[in-house]
């Protein structure tokens, strides 16, 4: 394999070990410095169709073929770094770098998060054309092409299979009907993606509440006033109407904080037939805790749906900016619930937490005062996030204005400069609804009130302190318990009881 440099890129090799901001990195246009070559590459037709077909370059989708079909070990053909970032059923997710190419003195340097999907089937698998493969490229394809700034980008993926041959023989004496080729034991998918995280937001946010004289703690305390915004940019242009995603699993595992403690949206866009097993029984109480009550109740569901599940991530982002655990809002709104706390089942005393939320607001006369006050103010917007009617629950497009304001009690963060560029440049007119901003835009030397333009001087974040924290818990809490079962199943039976109207994510 080679992970060549383009040549136009290569002058940026020097730095490319360091992190950089995602904005930086999608500027950059660093990805493309990632290309597979074509050692140990499939060139089955059955298998190189589909990727052209569903529209993916073959130097960012590889599939690997080897003559003696030894399987693919993940993260190879990466290599990790580091403990594993997150495991969970059978997704795998590590932090890596690509390997050293002998004899090519540019590898790409870059630190990358690897997601690895291994389909285990016993039975009878479905071949290198099936539909459930097809719909998984189509999916990468589609995650491919999407560029935002608290978005996970992709750089590239690979497959690997390999076959059974006990599996050919029986078969052929059974007189089936299957071609050699389609008999596959088994399947990997893997996607490489930048940034590698820091930690996840439910890291981030415990750490704040339990190691509150740790400075790296009051930094990402500061942060965290500006995730509402940067979430709601991130989910709103998943919603946009030329990418059409719904996220269907926004919870706080789900948002990793990169090396700038900048938070980035991550697993979206690939359906979840392809992540094995997924659903074969159904949802399990962990989805649904952030999950709205059309999903629970599997009524029609738009993608007002996504900002149910945002609501409920701003509510506990709301409790840890008021000095409580992010499970606070939980052992407060369960009441005598026996188990499988499920915000959605625990509406009717949202306005009382919502109560007590504030009045601890109130309380709070120290230094954080200001803070609280800010935090306050966004209750109300939260409560309509989480509306029990999903036609009553603002778009995601429209929630960015409602909490601009955060940035006021910000000392570090300040302004996202990507997000407020991203305001100016939207069409829609919220710039009235929006709070007026008193703090000075860092960088422009003038009060940025009223939603004034942002300054042109990016702002320079440097690389957070943040060490020692868990990685990842699992980045696919959905799995837990949920046995493995064969493509078939999954594609017969695998449709998600959630996704009535969306089929697979798309919209
Ligand atoms: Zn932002």
């Amino acid at each position: 394999m080679s992970f060549d440099s383009h040549e136009t890129h290569e002058s940026s090799q020097p730095t490319q070990s360091q992190p950089i901001t995602l904005g930086e990195y999608l500027e950059n246009h660093d990805d493309e410095n990632f290309y597979w070559n074509d050692v140990d590459r499939e060139v089955d037709e059955a298998w190189v169709g589909p990727v052209e077909r569903a529209g993916l370059h073959p130097r960012k989708h590889k599939v690997f073929h080897h003559k003696n079909k030894e399987y693919l070990r993940p993260p190879l053909p990466f290599i990790q770094h580091g403990e594993r970032l997150g495991e969970s059923g059978s997704t795998l997710v590590y932090r890596v770098t690509s390997p050293v190419n002998e004899g090519h003195p540019h590898p790409y340097r870059r630190t990358l998060a690897l997601k690895v999907i291994i389909c285990n089937d016993n039975s009878r698998p479905p071949g290198p054309d099936s539909s459930v493969r097809m719909k998984a490229l189509e999916e990468v394809r589609t995650m491919a092409s999407i560029k935002h700034h608290h978005l996970v980008k992709y750089v590239a993926s690979f497959e690997d299979y390999c076959i059974s041959t006990h599996e050919v023989k029986r078969r052929q004496k059974a007189r089936a009907v299957f071609k050699v080729n389609q008999q596959i034991k088994r399947h990997i998918l893997g996607i490489a993606m930048y940034p590698a995280a820091q930690c996840n937001l439910r890291t981030l946010m415990e750490n704040i509440i339990e190691q509150p004289d740790d400075p790296s703690s009051h930094e990402s305390w500061d942060f965290l006033h500006t995730y509402f915004g940067c979430l709601a940019q991130a989910v709103a242009c998943l919603h946009r109407t030329n990418v059409q995603i719904r996220h269907k699993d926004i919870k706080p595992e789900n948002v990793v904080v990169d090396d700038f403690l900048l938070p980035v949206l991550t697993d979206f866009g690939l359906s979840k037939h392809f992540e094995a097993g997924q659903h074969s029984s159904g949802p399990t109480a962990k989805t649904l805790k952030y999950a709205d009550p059309e999903a629970i109740h599997e009524t029609r569901r738009d993608e007002r749906s996504d900002v149910f599940s945002l609501g409920c991530v701003y509510l506990e982002m709301a409790t840890t900016l008021l000095g409580k655990k992010p499970s606070f809002a939980e052992q407060e709104l369960m009441g005598e619930m026996p188990s499988g706390f499920k915000y959605s089942e625990c509406l009717d005393r949202l306005d009382g937490y919502l109560l007590t939320l504030s009045r601890i607001a109130d309380s709070i006369t120290d230094g954080r005062r200001e803070s609280a006050q800010a935090v306050k103010q966004i209750l109300p917007h939260i409560r309509r996030m989480m509306d029990e009617d999903h036609r009553k629950r603002p778009f995601a497009k429209d929630l960015y204005p409602l909490f601009r304001h955060l940035y006021d009690v910000t000392t570090f963060a300040g302004p996202c400069v990507e997000c407020e560029n991203e305001r100016m440049a939207s069409t829609c007119s919220s710039r009235a609804r929006s709070p007026v901003l008193t703090r000075p835009t860092i960088g422009s030397g003038s009060s940025g009130g009223g939603g004034g333009a942002i300054a042109n001087t990016p702002i320079v974040r440097r690389a957070s302190t943040l060490t020692g924290m868990v990685v990842h818990s699992s980045p696919i809490d959905m799995m837990d318990g949920i046995d493995t079962t064969s493509y078939e199943h999954k594609k017969c039976n695998g449709n998600d009881n959630r996704d009535d109207d969306m089929g697979n994510g798309i919209c």
